[in-house]
């Protein structure tokens, strides 16, 4: 994971406010308590006027979202930090995940310390829902929604879908002899430029 350093001249002593500084690039291993991952290229400033050594993450938010995404292509098992790690990032407590995956928060717990290995379907399972999170295109709470008692039947006015449909521009031919023509239009509708 490569971090971009800041520009040199603009760095100043925390502590002392001095411009008297000496920029290092550092590597930190283990970073964030996970055994697999490393960040690079971090900038240490030392001040030649106080000796304050300071070693920051800039952007923090992104360089979290870059470890979890790198996270859900490894090729290999999380292991428990890693599973901890995004079960956090997801805003779940243990009980929350084990209640999603049918487990009890004990075994989750069990997985966590490394005391058991994750089973396959609660990697992925962790994977899945830490992509569709990142990716905001899938509203996570509407997945979790069972959690909280949501609708158990789901019904669908088919007028309202069609009239839906027609609204949004879709479909803007209605004449039966212009059939063709919708077929040849159909690529251009936003519903498939989307998909
Ligand atoms: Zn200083």
């Amino acid at each position: 994971m490569e971090l971009d350093m800041q520009n040199p001249s603009e760095a100043i002593c925390p502590i002392c406010d001095s411009d008297d500084v000496e920029i290092s690039s550092q590597e930190e291993r283990e970073a964030f308590g996970l055994p697999g991952v490393t960040l690079r290229s971090l900038q240490q400033v030392t001040c030649r006027e106080c000796g304050e050594v300071t070693c920051s993450i800039p952007s923090h938010g992104l360089i979290v979202r870059e470890i979890r995404r790198r996270l859900c292509e490894l090729g290999r098992p999380l292991v428990g930090t890693e599973v901890q790690f995004l079960r956090e990032s997801l805003r779940q407590s243990q009980a929350q995940l084990a209640s999603l995956l049918g487990t009890s928060n004990v075994t989750v717990s069990r997985w966590e310390n490394q005391h058991n290995p994750v089973p396959l379907s609660a990697d992925s399972f962790l994977r899945v829902l830490t992509l569709a999170d990142l990716d905001g295109s899938v509203d996570f709470n509407k997945i979790l929604r069972f959690q909280d008692g949501g609708a158990s039947v789901v019904e669908i006015d088919v007028l309202a879908v069609e009239e839906s449909r027609f609204s949004s521009g879709a479909n803007l031919i209605a004449e039966e002899e212009d059939w063709d023509d919708i077929v040849i239009t159909l690529p251009e509708s936003p519903e498939l430029q989307a998909a």
